[in-house]
């Protein structure tokens, strides 16, 4: 799995998708840049939410805010104060850990050794092999899933009362055990602070201290009454947005799944108190479906509820999705209570109120929120999709081929027209249809290198349709099409290509 991922990374970068930002200056941690395919899949996956998001529901609507917000919003969010992950230096390595990763590492660790040895144990026993009786029997695995449990309930523990210094005990009482840095010479563990903070404004005016939004959310909460009264929303009603965000992450690692400049999209639905639980259940149940419509395989999915709610929450729940190194947050579902729009009441002075005119009452509505990562669903979208298969080549030969199954409404290109030969008017009948499509969907002429391997090209990128030009087409205005995941072709009418083609695309 771990090989795949790297396959994927360096397929990423080969065909245009994702490239390290600042690349020439060898790079800046953690920041990525969206190459020519990966722009349009990026679209497509905004498309996709938004229109599922606002279009499709009578009562929510999207806006767009600014990065930089007031300070006192942060104040009022409570990102200023807790905001922080513990983060830890291994004095020797001089290198920088999350304590909450590093202890799930040495888990996820633990947890792989104690496999293994189960694993070489049914090598040796074969068909006879009782895995619940040899961990129940066998003393060394059970010494280590003890140990395992132990640590598991110590950090469970730590990480719910903050205890920091526990956490650091921890980090040096199992490293023996299970060594990741091969040292112990750690310092104390710290709060640290995600927040990016710039200056606004020149410094003899005296400069206000601004900070990259961490969340698309605010931006939603203080436009609540603007959006509400400006739009004559009746509650219950949602506000979407897509936008950048940012977190000073301590560890930034897998690629485009912990990023430091990263994209949101966030819809908070704003409810009656009391109804929240049930709104909470009814957007957790329609965002899997949503999830699940891609086609990207069901058991790829899974609910992550959360025990420890954050303090302006009364329910939360994750979807993970399972990325090539496990399964992964690529969206979080909160009932966020009346937290956000009480604090920003109580810190602008102004009141956050809505008149409910059914009844006749003014109240501060409670929110539940769906908030979902652009790129963790682009990386969810890429891990599924990428495939290396064994085909049928020429003369009945072998060939491995390289193909991105995504959903075709997602693919970066839909339609490529390739033909055969430059010559005969070929090249001109291409164009010609290209011409006559482009503004349907996104085409790509390729007029270089043999047909097969125009067909591999294509496959890389995960195009779902090539149509192919050869000299009957001139005839009889007919062209072959084909199917990206079968590999089958038919031969279809020019005319006909928009309507075969949409109608696959759309969702
Ligand atoms: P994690 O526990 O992985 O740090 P989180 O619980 O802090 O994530 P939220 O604050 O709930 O994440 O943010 C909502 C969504 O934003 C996440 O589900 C994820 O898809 C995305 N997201 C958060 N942080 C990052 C990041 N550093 N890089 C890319 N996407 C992110």
């Amino acid at each position: 799995q771990e090989d795949v991922f790297k396959k994927l990374v360096a397929h990423c970068k080969e065909y245009g998708f994702v490239f390290q930002s600042s690349e020439i200056y060898d790079g800046l941690g953690a920041v990525y840049d969206y190459g020519q395919m990966g722009v349009e899949l990026k679209n497509n996956i905004k498309k996709y939410w938004w229109d599922s998001m606002v279009l499709l529901h009578e009562n929510v609507v999207g806006i767009d805010s600014a990065i930089f917000m007031h300070p006192t919003i942060w104040k009022a969010s409570g990102h200023v104060d807790a905001f922080n992950d513990p983060l830890i230096d291994n004095k020797d390595s001089k290198k920088r850990y999350r304590a909450d990763v590093l202890i799930e590492e040495l888990l996820a660790k633990y947890e792989d050794k104690m496999n293994k040895e189960v694993e070489k144990a049914a090598k040796k026993f074969g068909d006879s092999f009782d895995e619940a009786k040899f961990r129940e029997t066998n003393v060394r695995v059970l010494e280590n899933q003890a140990k395992w449990d132990e640590i598991h309930n110590r950090f469970t523990k730590a990480l719910n009362d903050s205890d920091l210094e526990e956490l650091r005990q921890i980090i040096v009482d199992y490293e023996v055990v299970c060594p990741i840095s091969g040292t112990r010479n750690w310092t104390d563990v710290r709060q640290f602070n995600l927040m990016f903070a710039t200056e606004m404004g020149s410094t003899a005016d005296g400069a206000l201290k601004v900070y990259l939004r961490p969340e698309t959310a605010q931006g939603i909460f203080v436009n609540f009454l603007n959006v509400q009264k400006t739009g004559r929303m009746k509650i219950p009603f949602g506000i979407a947005q897509i936008g950048k965000a940012f977190r000073n992450e301590i560890v930034a690692r897998q690629f485009i799944f912990r990023m430091r400049e990263f994209e949101q999209m966030e819809m908070q639905f704003f409810v009656q108190p009391g109804t929240e639980l049930e709104w909470f259940a009814k957007w957790k149940e329609t965002r899997l479906k949503w999830h699940k419509a891609l086609g990207l395989g069901d058991h790829k999915y899974r609910y992550h509820d959360h025990e420890k709610l954050a303090h302006y929450a009364n329910a939360a729940t994750d979807i993970e999705f399972q990325m090539p190194f496990g399964f992964k947050e690529v969206e979080g579902i909160h009932s966020r209570t009346d937290f956000d729009l009480s604090s920003h009441q109580q810190y602008s002075g102004k009141k956050m109120q809505y008149f409910d005119p059914e009844k006749g009452e003014n109240y501060i509505p409670y929110v539940i929120e769906t908030s979902i990562g652009v790129d963790r669903m682009f990386l969810s979208v890429l891990a599924a999709s990428y495939c290396e298969e064994e085909v049928d080549g020429k003369d009945g030969a072998k060939e491995s081929r390289v193909v991105l199954r995504i959903p075709p409404a997602l693919a970066p290109v839909k339609m490529a027209v390739l033909p055969l030969v430059k010559k005969d008017g070929l090249p001109e009948l291409a164009r010609q249809i290209i011409d006559d499509l482009k503004f349907d969907f996104n085409c790509q002429y390729d007029e270089k290198d043999s047909i097969g391997k125009r067909y591999r090209r294509q496959d890389a990128i995960g195009t779902p349709f090539c149509v192919t030009i050869d000299h009957q087409s001139t005839e009889d205005g007919t062209v072959t099409i084909r199917y990206r995941d079968t590999m089958e072709q038919d031969r279809v009418k020019i005319a006909d290509l928009q309507s075969i083609i949409t109608k696959k695309v759309s969702m």
